[in-house]
């Protein structure tokens, strides 16, 4: 059973979707976590899956958007992406709960006979794993803040155990403690060009009904919301007006937080939990993040080529990654999405070869390599800037390889396993591996830096720390061959086992790293092969040589 009193000194912020799903419950959560944090606080966040699977690991891009690695290697929701970037905060496994992980704990334990003889329900024991699972991630960081999002809208079936839980928490942990923001959706009516407050109060009428009242309402709208709507909402919903937060959609994310501080959120959130901000909020930086935004010196156009690019969700970091190195160089940043399976046929070549640079993202699965090894092909030739990420690397390793081996048929494993050079190759501790979920090597790793390439040039350190999410790797036998055609092996594992980054002499920039910078870039601090990239692009285009 959980502690009704625990001794914490966590606070604790809910986060539930009504009306429809992506109103931006992730975005609004990591929104508030900043603003909490800009006045002294420390924050944590959970986002609680409810679908089955244990992690999003397994699940296919188009089904779930990006898979989001932390430190520890776990593999997570895109949202965990967003409180990262926007918190700036490192997260753990712990910070990422699902319905199968809840299910998986229970059910081992019936097996072990933990429950002695007891019969096993969704309540008491699925909730109170549940609200153990929400208290450790308190208890560990001893954060000030505890953020906790219900992925998926109220109503649905799935997702009621996790809203009992915070119901049951509510009450233990005293409404003192505990604060529940609801994320909505305000329709649109083009005939009568009105907003509609309706869904939001059918949204709010069925949390009631599962014992959860609101403390506030976050009102999404693609346009303007009068003061009139606002008002309805917080009389039929019975929210304090200061309270109801329209939250229209902005150009650009790292806004919302400005929106947010505009309408005091955080000093109705403080105010109500009795603290007083240990600090002046300071948004020079994210003031300053948003103004180049809004007055660049230059254009960058830049081609992801990639086999999930229907659904941009599957790149989200990438794109956040490749958006802070623009902001932070001055430039504005267009992305050409270009279908690596269909490059292969020929389409979308033109599009590719109009931008100023490319960049070849992860990925698994044979659809879309060739199309992947063009792009590297035509970066090379063209002295186009290129950028690879894990299998962008593995690809612009391929390519080259197969013109100084002289061997068209040089591959990856992964894609021909009967390949005459498989320049890359499994791993040696992955040969052996059958199950799929949580086998990759995953997560954080030492990578030594060589003096005098661009790696260096960019990180300006001799050791770093990146992101991995990979099963295959450089297959040494071919070093000297690639390095002989101008590759250099400008980043490995301290022991010099495994090639980290490789880049090619005599190219402006055509760099591919093994694990994913991506995933540590944050919008006032870059990734620093990322701001390369974009540099390289700039340079090329104004014709400058670079600093
Ligand atoms: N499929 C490749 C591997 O497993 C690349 C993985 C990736 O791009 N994340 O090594």
């Amino acid at each position: 059973m959980v502690n009704p009193k625990p001794n914490l000194k966590s606070k604790f912020v809910f986060f539930t979707g009504g009306v429809i799903s992506s109103v931006g419950k992730g975005l609004t959560a990591s929104a508030i976590g900043r603003l909490l944090k800009e006045r002294g606080f420390s924050v944590t966040v959970q986002k609680l899956d409810p679908y089955l699977n244990v992690d999003p690991g397994t699940m296919s891009p188009y089904q779930h958007g990006e898979v989001f690695v932390l430190d520890d290697g776990a593999e997570t929701d895109l949202d965990l992406g967003h409180y990262e970037r926007f918190i700036d905060i490192r997260l753990n496994k712990a910070s990422n709960l699902t319905s199968g992980q809840i299910y998986a704990e229970v059910i081992a334990k019936e097996r072990r006979g933990d429950y002695l003889g007891g019969t096993i329900q969704v309540i008491p024991h699925i909730t109170d794993e549940i609200k153990r699972r929400i208290l450790y991630v308190a208890e560990s960081t001893q954060a000030d803040f505890v953020l906790v999002e219900v992925g998926g809208t109220v109503g649905d079936i799935e997702s009621q155990p996790f809203l009992e839980s915070l119901r049951q928490l509510r009450h233990e942990l005293g409404r003192e403690n505990t604060f529940f923001v609801h994320a909505t959706w305000l329709p649109h009516i083009g005939a009568t060009n009105e907003l509609k407050s309706k869904p939001t109060q059918h949204s709010v009428r069925e949390l009631r009904s599962i014992g959860i009242s609101p403390n506030m309402i976050i009102a999404r709208s693609d346009h303007p919301v009068q003061q009139s709507i606002l008002d309805k909402i917080s009389q039929f919903c019975d929210v304090e007006p200061a309270a109801v937060i329209p939250l229209v959609t902005v150009p650009l994310i790292y806004s919302v937080p400005l929106v947010l501080e505009d309408f005091k959120v955080a000093e109705y959130i403080l105010k109500y939990f009795h603290l007083k901000a240990r600090q002046k909020a300071d948004w020079s930086e994210w003031k300053r993040i948003i103004k180049s935004e809004e007055k660049p010196r230059y254009q960058v156009k830049i081609a992801l080529v990639g086999k999930y690019v229907e659904l941009h969700d599957a790149y989200i970091s990438v794109h956040e990654a490749l958006k802070h190195a623009a902001l932070f160089n001055n430039a504005q940043l267009e992305i050409r999405w270009i279908h690596s399976g269909e490059l292969e046929k020929g389409i979308g070549r033109e599009e590719m070869e109009s931008c100023d640079g490319i960049l070849v993202p992860g990925g698994f699965g044979h659809r879309g390599i060739e199309g992947k090894i063009l792009a590297a092909k035509y970066a090379r030739e063209h002295k186009v800037p290129y950028l690879g990420l894990c299998l962008g690397m593995q690809m612009m390793v391929v390519e080259l390889a197969r013109v100084c081996l002289n061997d068209p048929k040089a591959n990856s494993t992964e894609f021909d396993p009967q390949t005459t050079s498989p320049v890359i190759d499994l791993m040696l501790e992955q040969r052996h591996i059958t199950d799929k979920g949580g086998t990759m090597r995953l997560g954080l790793y030492p990578c030594k830096l060589t003096k005098g390439t661009a790696a260096y040039r960019a990180y300006q350190a001799d050791l770093i720390e990146e992101r991995h999410r990979h099963r295959y790797e450089l297959n040494n036998d071919y070093r000297a061959a690639l390095q002989q055609a101008g590759m250099v092996f400008s980043g490995q594992s301290p022991d010099g086992l495994l090639v980290e980054i490789a880049e090619l002499k005599d190219h402006p920039f055509m760099l591919g790293s093994q694990f994913h910078p991506e995933f540590l870039s944050r919008p006032n601090r870059p990734h620093p092969l990322f701001v390369e990239f974009i540099k390289s692009v700039i340079a090329e285009k104004t014709g400058k040589t670079q600093a």
